[in-house]
């Protein structure tokens, strides 16, 4: 079995992740003589490969429980708070967040390759391969279209296509569909409509800046969209669209830190994925020191625009290719929870009537916005224009907003996103081992005082290697601000 994997993904170290995922796959776990095996056939040291296992919980390294990816195995913020465990002691929370907030799973409606070229799909890649010169245009149109990245940075996307370019050595492109920040499911929402979309669009990238490489890395939990993917890819590489580049559909470990670019492109490389310090930044050196762009699934698809891809009514998930939509994943105690495409959102209040309204007779005590490190914002301000909430610091990052009610404890609440953000740290680096650990506790038994809080958010916020750590340290003083000292 070992030897029919190594055989379809090659006998290299960048395989040996995808290689264990795929015993797994079959076994249920990786067990020591599996890994024994790895470390001599990629000629590694067993210690390579065992630091390697035990890195990625989907690896299942030693277990005698089979690794459970689906809804039923979250114990996260959303399933717990639905479970009726807001008003419960349980604040640790073991299970980590499958990105199946809403229950649903949208595969069967997804757009094929045929349906997808009939509606006019890859022919800007037929375009781009008989016309190269049309390249300087994307990139123009691109940098004065103001694309920015939909990771919750909004980095220019011009900006990083314009420096891999002017970098030396040939590109590496990257589709980054390891969708893991708590309760977020819009990668998922678009990969399950329109895959040729994202496709599509890595594919001008590719053409445009030059690679010969293209990577779909997938989060492992997301099982019925390697299927779509797998076909997806295969399809496109079948006719010749692809021709000249080298398509890989690899799976992340079940870390949330894989979806970090420089998390990400470590484990590709068949290590440990953790974060390193920048510059130099991936679009210098990046996968195996190819100047490398990656970008989200939101990101990728929303780029159609740019070459003219226009809305399409039968297929909702084009909205997005209009700028001025944001993409929201909404969960929790509302009567219709998914992704809601909205354009010009109001207020926050306003994402709840999207949803359906609240449950049951529940009022409004507030939603979480921007996930795990975000911001728990309450319903006191949730009628407050959206716009005015930005310009005084709120970010939205990826879009997840999870809806409370008037008996849900924020303590509670703040206490499983700093669960999430300890039980995630790569524990690289002290600041945020140590201190995602001891805020995890201290909010959720009051152990510590505001000052010694505030000295833990500094040193988070400060000394962090990655956004990890530095965002546990904003959102640890916004919990400060948030909570009296008697409920910390
Ligand atoms: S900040 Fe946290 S997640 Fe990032 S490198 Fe340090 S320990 Fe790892």
């Amino acid at each position: 079995m070992i030897e029919s994997a190594l055989d379809r993904l090659g006998v290299s170290r960048d395989s040996l992740l995808e290689v264990m995922l795929d015993i797994r796959d079959q076994r249920g776990s990786v067990s020591e003589a599996g890994l024994l095996y790895l470390a001599d056939r990629l000629r590694l040291t067993v210690a390579e490969v065992y630091e390697v296992a035990t890195a990625y919980p989907a690896v299942n390294y030693g277990s005698i429980e089979p690794y459970r990816t689906e809804a039923d195995g979250c114990d996260d913020l959303v399933c717990a708070l639905l479970r009726g465990g807001a008003n419960s002691h349980d604040h640790a929370g073991r299970g980590v967040c499958r990105g199946r907030c809403d229950g649903v799973s949208r595969a069967d409606s997804v757009r094929v390759f045929d349906e997808f070229r009939a509606a006019g799909g890859y022919s800007i890649v037929e375009r781009l391969r008989q016309e190269p010169c049309l390249k300087d245009r994307i990139l123009q149109d691109i940098g004065s279209g103001n694309a920015v990245g939909r990771a919750g940075t909004s980095f220019p996307v011009g900006h990083k296509w314009q420096k891999i370019i002017a970098a030396s050595g040939e590109p590496v492109v990257i589709v980054n569909a390891d969708e893991g920040e708590l309760a977020t499911f819009k990668d998922r929402y678009i990969l399950e409509s329109d895959p040729h979309g994202v496709l599509e669009a890595a594919l001008v990238a590719a053409l445009v800046i030059g690679a010969r490489q293209l990577f779909v890395y997938l989060r492992d939990d997301y099982v019925h969209l390697h299927a779509v993917l797998r076909r997806a890819i295969d399809e496109v590489v079948a006719s010749g669209l692809a021709d000249g580049l080298q398509i890989d559909l690899r799976r992340s470990g079940g870390a949330y830190i894989c979806g970090e670019e420089t998390a990400l492109i470590a484990s590709l490389e068949g290590r440990p994925a953790r974060p390193r310090e920048r510059p130099p930044y991936p679009t210098e050196q990046g996968y195996h020191g190819h100047p490398t762009l990656v970008h989200n699934v939101e990101t990728f698809y929303r780029l159609r625009g740019i070459w003219g891809a226009a809305l399409e009514p039968s297929v909702p998930v084009t909205a997005l290719l209009d700028p001025e939509a944001a993409l929201f994943s909404v969960s929790g105690r509302v009567r219709q929870p998914g992704p809601k495409l909205v354009r010009g959102l109001p207020t926050l209040a306003a994402l709840v009537d999207e949803a359906g309204g609240m449950c049951d007779s529940d009022e409004l005590g507030g939603i979480v916005v921007g996930g795990a490190a975000g911001t728990i914002v309450p319903a006191r301000l949730c009628d407050v224009p959206l716009q005015e909430l930005i310009a005084s610091g709120l970010r939205l990052g990826t879009g997840s907003a999870v809806v409370f009610n008037q008996h849900d404890d924020i303590r509670w609440i703040a206490a499983r996103m700093a669960g999430f953000l300890a039980r995630e740290s790569c524990g690289q680096c002290s600041p945020c081992r140590v201190g995602t650990t001891k805020m995890a506790r201290a909010i959720s038994d009051g152990s510590l005082d505001h000052a010694t809080l505030n000295d833990l958010s500094v040193a988070m916020s400060e000394a962090s290697i990655c956004a990890l750590g530095r965002n546990a340290g904003k959102f640890l003083a916004r919990v400060i601000r948030t909570l009296p000292e008697r409920q910390l």
